[in-house]
């Protein structure tokens, strides 16, 4: 779904919900109340659409980390005793409101991260959907499994294991922060979410909705700040019996090592470098379609964008020229104009980094087709970019670059396609585009990463597992493997006094 609105209303929309942000600093919410940083400290939050200031944010520090788990532990034993029923209710009522704010929610994340709206309404109504499944699986989160034998019946039950932490980042920063808080939430966890410095908006109104659906005082509780101080502090607090992560691999490494002294459960989503195939005998037409959206939706700042198109041999030249004529007609441009495809990158730093694999990519060897804009000049617009004639030894083809960049490398064989595509450190997510049914199975099984898509763009349905191998994740997410996360898995055994007993130290 895209936005029904006209540019103009979703500028006034935009206009309308920023002013809040503008008028009053953005608190934290510990407790069921919006409060201050105990420091003062506060930071800037700049929109990437005109480097205009939207406005200033509470940083956290360790005490207000500190302030947040002491409420989400004092709020933890009503709420994971709170019947499953009980909170499939007001998880619902969640969903209802973010639904009724949906526009409002697509508007703000828009001028926040500079994602176009066309898709940020649909995250905003996927953050919605999360809650609703969610929803429906808390009355039975606890279910376990009966495993009988001849003298037990054995049987496992699910209890939450505690207040979480939840570190979301900016690149569509309220559906993921949805996909990590409601399962966590609907299994009876309490929670502190510290969002993106670069995107903190939308994680403000997803707590008053919380508050407002009835999450009890301290169920939810949001602490704003950067990393390496307010993240660092979540990960080490003794407190936080689990952290769910979505960011950068090198990031990921950093809260493994801050949470091992309190020995932390974690649960990771990482970058990727995915590889979608393309064979001579695949139906072209769709799988170019497929390519375009999957690379240069979201601005290519997507963890399961495919980044690398491997094309067969045969039918790459064809498929290139088409696929350049494509790019060159992508409307590059303000991210509220529902037309847009592509807008600009998160912040001058990010931007930065993405131009300089246009330059590395050139260095090395391959050719950039670009097509030209008149927001090239504009900071944070990177023209969308594909890399022809590059090769798997490039950096272009293994490092992460996280914006509308994709790099083309030519295949002869089957066995030269799994090579190249597993040839990387990365490992979240693989598309293959090929009409033979064998050879589709066989690369399924084959890519070395966490999820395939056979002939088709990602398309998620909630109960199946997400997740990355290699440096791409740990754990999966979605339906009961989301449970298995925030629930600690107890088992019982109950005798039928049947069984043997040794007599130690009785009459022989
Ligand atoms: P990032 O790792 O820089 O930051 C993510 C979050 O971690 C932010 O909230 C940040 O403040 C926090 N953080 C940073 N240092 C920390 C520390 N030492 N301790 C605790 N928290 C810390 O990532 P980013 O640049 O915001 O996001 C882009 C990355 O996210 C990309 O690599 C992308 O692939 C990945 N991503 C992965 C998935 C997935 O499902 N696998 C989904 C979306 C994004």
């Amino acid at each position: 779904m895209t936005t029904t609105q006209t540019y103009e209303e979703v500028k006034a929309t935009a206009n309308r919900a920023l002013r809040r942000f503008s008028e009053e600093p953005l608190s934290h919410f510990i407790g069921g109340e919006w409060v201050k940083s105990i420091s003062q400290s506060v930071l800037e939050n700049v929109s990437p659409i005109d480097g205009s200031v939207i406005g200033v944010v509470a940083s956290g520090d360790e005490q207000d980390i500190e302030a947040a788990v002491k409420s989400s532990s004092a709020a933890f034993p009503e709420w994971a005793n709170m019947p499953g029923q009980e909170r499939k209710k007001i998880l619902h009522k969640v969903a209802d409101l973010i639904v009724e704010r949906a526009s409002e929610i697509a508007a703000v994340e828009t001028a926040d991260t500079g994602q176009p709206i066309r898709f940020m309404s649909s995250a905003a109504m996927r953050g919605a959907e999360n809650f609703r499944f969610f929803a429906d699986a808390a009355p039975g989160s606890a279910d376990g499994k009966s495993m009988p034998t001849k003298d037990h019946l054995n049987y496992s039950i699910r209890q939450p294991i505690g207040p979480v932490g939840v570190i979301t980042p900016w690149n569509t920063p309220f559906m993921l922060s949805t996909w990590k808080i409601a399962p966590a939430l609907a299994a009876g966890c309490t929670v502190v979410h510290k969002p993106a410095e670069w995107s903190p908006c939308s994680a403000a109104i997803l707590a008053e909705i919380a508050f407002e659906a009835g999450v009890p005082s301290g169920v939810f509780n949001l602490v704003n700040g950067v990393g390496e101080q307010t993240g660092r502090a979540l990960t080490e607090s003794e407190g936080i019996k689990a952290v769910a992560f979505v960011g950068e691999s090198r990031t990921g490494s950093l809260i493994q090592a801050q949470g091992a002294p309190s020995l932390k459960r974690v649960h990771f989503e990482l970058g990727g470098k995915n590889p979608v195939l393309v064979f001579d005998d695949a139906n072209l037409e769709r799988a170019l379609d497929a390519v375009i959206f999957m690379i240069f939706s979201l601005n290519g700042e997507r963890c399961t964008s495919s980044s690398r198109l491997l094309v067969q041999s045969s039918i790459h030249d064809e498929f290139v020229a088409r696929l350049e004529e494509r790019v060159r007609a992508l409307r590059v441009g303000d991210p509220l104009n529902p037309d847009v495809e592509i807008g600009p990158l998160i912040h001058p730093l990010h931007c930065e980094k993405v131009r300089s694999y246009l330059a590395i990519g050139v260095s090395e060897g391959a050719t950039v087709i670009q097509a030209a804009s008149e927001f090239s000049a504009q900071s944070n617009y990177v023209n969308p970019a594909v890399f022809v004639g590059a090769d798997e030894t490039m950096r272009i083809s293994n490092e992460e670059i996280f914006g509308p960049v994709l790099t083309v490398i030519s295949f002869e064989t089957e066995r030269q396609a799994i090579e190249i595509a597993n040839n990387v450190e990365f490992g979240l997510a693989g598309y293959i585009w090929t009409g033979d049914t064998g050879r589709a199975h066989r690369l399924a099984r084959d890519l070395e990463v966490g999820m395939v898509w056979v002939n088709s763009q990602n398309v998620r349905h909630l109960p199946t597992p997400f997740g990355g191998s290699k440096k791409s994740g740990v754990g999966r997410d979605g339906g009961d493997y989301s449970f298995d996360f925030y629930m600690e898995t107890k088992n019982v055994a109950v005798a039928y006094d049947t069984h043997t007993i040794a007599t130690l130290g009785g009459q022989r």
